[in-house]
């Protein structure tokens, strides 16, 4: 595949015309987010990736511009290990988007991280596989950013913020394991993630967090955990019926937390000005194609 510069026009016809610089602000989550939005309206995107997982829908909340993609589709359709990454954060970039928030659900690997906890993680351990891991494939110009600190300091510090201001549990730090799924962990390989230092499993934080990275976006992971994962837990094993379960109760304050994080979040600055390291993160180097 040929990445061609800048987005290309959907063969679906949007329901508006889409207009750069039409949100500052990113959401990757369910489509249970698109609750908060005012003045909210879909536009299809297409990127040199393909379409992203869904439409993006764009509105206001508390006077920032937003956009919400549902990172596995409205319907659900996209299991992780299928999920078009590079196309759902081409997609925001095109629409002006430089900083997000990728909320996502996660087992502990710490028993003390119960059920209904957030975290923010400071570091991940990619553990996938088989996945498009890079916008810069082609041979040609060789792109390496720098991924020491995956995730946005300032990011993290909003959302550090708004779970101090909230009643939520909550743990601000910590390694997330991205597995490949759909299946969950094994005891044996649970055990293992936890004595590497994980903190947390999960299965789409990887290759969101670099892809991200090398778009030189901001990006912060926050993290709702369901339950505890095989290794910790002493029962049966983790169900995607738990899973479930315990996410559907945990939806609203989660959903009030990630209103309140993005009041927090950094004014907009344009990218000649922006100081923060992951908007620099491709500042000297030699790109294969303009980014959007
Ligand atoms: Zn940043």
């Amino acid at each position: 595949m040929t990445a061609q510069p800048g987005p290309a026009e959907s063969d679906d016809q949007p329901t508006e015309p889409l207009r750069r610089d039409d949100a500052e602000i990113g959401v990757i989550g369910g489509s249970g987010f698109y609750s908060f939005l005012t003045d909210a309206h879909r536009v299809a995107v297409m990127t040199p990736f393909g379409p992203p997982s869904d439409d993006v829908v764009l509105g206001d909340l508390h006077g920032r511009r937003v956009a919400f993609l549902a990172r596995h589709g409205h319907d659900h359709r996209f299991p992780p290990h299928q999920v078009n990454y590079r196309a759902n954060l081409w997609a925001l970039r095109s629409l002006g988007v430089r900083q997000v928030l990728s909320p996502c659900a996660v087992g502990s690997l710490r028993p003390e991280l119960g059920p209904g906890t957030v975290v923010v993680p400071d570091q991940v351990i990619d553990r996938t596989w088989g996945r498009a891991h890079t916008v810069y494939d082609e041979v040609g110009a060789v792109v390496h950013v720098s991924f020491a600190d995956p995730y946005c300091a300032r990011g993290r510090a909003a959302v550090a913020q708004a779970l101090a201001d909230s009643d939520l549990p909550y743990a601000v730090g910590g390694a997330l394991v991205v597995i490949n799924g759909p299946r969950f962990s094994t005891r044996a390989e649970s055990q293992w993630h936890q004595a590497a230092g994980g903190t947390l499993v999960g299965m789409t934080a990887m290759p969101e967090a670099a892809i991200a990275r090398e778009l030189a976006m901001c990006f912060t992971t926050v993290a709702l955990v369901t339950d505890l994962d095989a290794g910790v837990e002493h029962g049966d094993g983790v169900t995607h019926d738990q899973v479930v379960a315990t996410f559907a109760s945990a939806m609203p304050p989660f959903k009030a937390l990630i209103g309140a994080a993005i009041q927090g979040l950094p004014a907009a600055e344009s990218d000649s000005a922006a100081e923060c390291a992951c908007r620099r993160a491709v500042d000297g180097l030699t790109l294969p194609f303009a980014l959007p």
